[in-house]
């Protein structure tokens, strides 16, 4: 049966807005993402690969007309850690050449995600000056996982528009209960998640936590690689401290216990791909704020 919306997923990575987008009547037609391994992760989860076009250059002749547009841009452009040179980026280059399409295709719907620094940054700006002038209702929500009760911290910059309707507020009443991290926890007995030597010797830089901690600090697409401020590590039960894996923090983002990653990925591979995701229960109150109805209510 066909579905009541269609949608592009740009920036696609492993499929956030894939995965949510079921629940919304809404069908992904096309996605787009220049990765090999997050393309292999899509078409795995999804069934069909996304396109590998550079967004850099993509024209308005290559892209549908759809209902909806889901953006969730390279952040580094907006980052301390990237430099902060914003639309100077080259990085930066694929979200403004889509900013300039915007007003060729009209999608009714628009869906940004990014870091909370991207609200200030003159990208932002440009983006504000296509949705007035376009005649889209807008609004930007800062928006963390753990206001949902998530034992994780991932803060994030959320922008919804839309041609016809209101967006509305979330508001996010406070969880009744917070979940507990051993809910997403496996009996990981995976050597590979486990710290040889020399990273044991470093621990300092890490937080640790254990299964019953309340937080979780935000994984990002180093986690593995850079020690400092890329993301928690576990102590077990058995005192031992290892990773989390990648199923985990997928988990802990609110994706379906089916889904996979392929049997050989590298753990490198996968924590960078979980790192650069979303959230996806903050993806589903965006959608619904822009008047789409959840089928689970
Ligand atoms: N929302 C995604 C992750 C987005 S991270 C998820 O749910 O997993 C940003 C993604 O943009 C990366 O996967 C990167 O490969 C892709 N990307 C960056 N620059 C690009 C470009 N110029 N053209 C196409 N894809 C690009």
């Amino acid at each position: 049966m066909q579905k009541e919306y269609r949608a592009l997923e740009f920036f696609s990575g492993i499929g956030a807005f894939a995965q949510v987008s079921k629940l919304f009547e809404t069908e992904v037609i096309h996605a787009f993402d220049q990765g090999q391994d997050a393309n292999s992760v899509y078409e795995l989860n999804y069934n069909h690969r996304p396109s590998s076009r550079n967004l850099d250059s993509i024209k308005l002749d290559q892209i549908d007309k759809v209902d909806i547009w889901w953006m969730s841009p390279p952040c580094l452009p907006y980052t301390r850690k990237g430099n902060g040179a914003d639309v100077q980026d080259p990085r930066s280059h694929s979200f403004l050449n889509l900013t300039n399409l915007v007003a060729g295709k009209l999608p009714d719907r628009i869906f940004i995600e990014n870091v909370p620094e991207f609200k200030n940054s003159k990208a932002m700006q440009l983006l504000e000056n296509t949705l007035e002038q376009a005649m889209y209702s807008f609004k930007t929500f800062d928006l963390c996982s753990s206001q949902l009760g998530i034992p994780m911290l991932r803060r994030r910059f959320f922008l919804a528009a839309s041609r016809c309707s209101q967006i509305e507020d979330i508001e996010i009443k406070s969880p009744a209960q917070m979940r507990e991290l051993s809910d997403f926890i496996n009996s990981n007995d995976d050597d590979s998640l486990y710290l040889d030597e020399f990273m044991l010797s470093k621990l300092d830089a890490f937080d640790i936590v254990s299964e019953s901690s309340m937080q979780v600090t935000c994984f990002t697409s180093s986690y593995g690689k850079q020690h400092k401020a890329s993301g928690s590590l576990l102590r077990t039960k058995d005192n031992r401290i290892r990773y989390f894996a990648a199923e985990e923090i997928v988990a802990l983002l609110g994706f379906s216990p089916n889904f996979k990653f392929p049997r050989h990925m590298k753990n490198q591979t996968k924590w960078r791909l979980a790192g650069n995701s979303v959230d996806t229960r903050l993806i589903s109150l965006l959608l619904e704020a822009s008047g789409l109805k959840n089928k689970n209510g």
